[in-house]
C-alpha cells in the first residue's frame, strides 16, 4: 500500500487548488527525419502546466511517429515565435465536433468567420447553413 501511494505522487503532480495553474499556449517543435532527410515543424497547443504539455506532445509525437525537439510556453519563445501563428496540434472542427490533427484546418471563407473544419463536406455544409440564408 504504501509503496503504491508513493508511486502515484512521482507521476501526479500534487494539485494545489489554491494555485491552480493557468491555461497557456505552447509551441513544440518536431523532426521527422526519413531517408536522410530531416523535417522540421513547429505546433501550437493549450496545456494547462508543464505535466499536461509533455503528455500531450508525448501522445502527438507516438501516434504520429516524429522526435520532439523542444516544446515550451510560447510567451517564453521570443518574439519570432510569439508573433507567429502556428498550426494548432490538434484542431476542432467547427462543423462536426471531431478533432483532428491529420492535416491542417480548412478555414471558412466567409468574411469575420473564425470557422476551422477537418474536411471540404464539412466547410461546405457549414457555409450552406450559415451564410447562405440571406
Ligand atoms: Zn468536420
Ligand atoms: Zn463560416
Amino acid at each position: 500500500m504504501k509503496n503504491h501511494e508513493r508511486k502515484d505522487k512521482e507521476i501526479v503532480p500534487v494539485i494545489d487548488e489554491e494555485n491552480i495553474v493557468p491555461y497557456e499556449k505552447w509551441i513544440v517543435s518536431f523532426s521527422n527525419s526519413r531517408k536522410g532527410t530531416v523535417r522540421t515543424s513547429f505546433r501550437e497547443f493549450f496545456a494547462q502546466g508543464f505535466y499536461e504539455a509533455y503528455d500531450i506532445v508525448m501522445t502527438y509525437a507516438e501516434k504520429q511517429n516524429v522526435d520532439i525537439r523542444w516544446f515550451k510556453e510560447k510567451r517564453n519563445c521570443g518574439a519570432s515565435f510569439s508573433n507567429h501563428v502556428f498550426i494548432k496540434l490538434e484542431s476542432c472542427c467547427t462543423y462536426c465536433n471531431k478533432r483532428f490533427n491529420h492535416q491542417e484546418p480548412i478555414p471558412c471563407n466567409h468574411y469575420k468567420c473564425q470557422s476551422t473544419f477537418c474536411s471540404r463536406d464539412c466547410c461546405n455544409d457549414h457555409i450552406w447553413l450559415l451564410h447562405n440564408s440571406k
